[in-house]
């Protein structure tokens, strides 16, 4: 139970494929409407980052339940400088390479992993007036939030905003590279038996190819307007 009689504001989750634009949108709505903002994705890779450096893999994860135990992952500042740090070391900046984003959905999909993040992203949204985004919010996390959005946008739009994202951050990668990398990472969150991605019943799909950010944010507006 994630204790819809203990909120007095929404939850509002957004859950979708990689790249197809929840960060962007779930900022924008937060802001207007003086929310939080969670981006979940930020603790799966922090898990990623935490691994690494313990040199755990993902086919070999053994140590990991109690390392994560005693490291501590936690999120500060707000949505327009969040920090996300890992025994409290900021980690922000490395956690979003290409290589920290593949080891968050392999370590994602272990049942551990999930486990212990639970708890840290039900705390999170408690009191409501969060919007959070991530794979499975609708579905696992708060399935009674009241308002939820699965957002997607084409394989292609994706893939182009993806390659463009890492472009910005000065990080070089060949497109088709930056294609295959998605639809890998598309299968295995869909697949996996553990919280996969899915549409929850009660959810609005929204399709974002084409549409700009406002365009993104209006729609969404409007479903909170009326479910909220
Ligand atoms: O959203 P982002 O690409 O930063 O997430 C990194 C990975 O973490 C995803 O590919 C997915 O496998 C995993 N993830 C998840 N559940 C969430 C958020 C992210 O499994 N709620």
């Amino acid at each position: 139970m994630s204790g819809t009689a203990a909120r007095r504001r929404p939850v509002i989750a957004i859950d979708g494929p990689a790249a197809s634009g929840k960060s962007t949108a779930g900022k924008a709505l937060a802001d207007r409407l003086g929310y939080l903002y969670i981006d979940t994705g930020a603790l799966y890779r922090a898990v990623g980052w935490l691994a690494s450096q313990a040199g755990i893999t993902p086919e070999n994860p053994e140590g990991l339940a109690d390392l994560m135990a005693k490291t501590p992952i936690t999120l500060a500042g707000d949505a327009s400088d969040r920090k996300v740090l890992v025994g409290g070391r900021d980690v922000s900046g490395e956690i979003r390479t290409e290589e920290i984003g593949h080891l968050a959905s392999a370590f994602s999909a272990l049942p551990q992993v999930r486990e212990a993040l639970l708890g840290i992203q039900r705390r999170l949204g408690a009191g409501g007036g969060v919007v959070m985004d991530g794979r499975d919010i609708g579905t696992v996390i708060f399935p009674d939030a009241e308002v939820k959005i699965f957002l997607s946008a084409s394989d292609r739009e994706r893939s182009r905003r993806r390659w463009r994202e890492l472009s910005d951050r000065g990080e070089r990668s060949d497109p088709e590279e930056v294609r295959r990398e998605l639809g890998r990472r598309d299968s295995r969150d869909r697949n996996r038996p553990h919280a996969p991605l899915r549409t929850a019943p009660d959810a609005v799909s929204i399709d974002s190819t084409g549409l700009s950010p406002e365009q993104v944010l209006e729609r969404i507006l409007a479903v909170v307007e009326a479910r909220a």
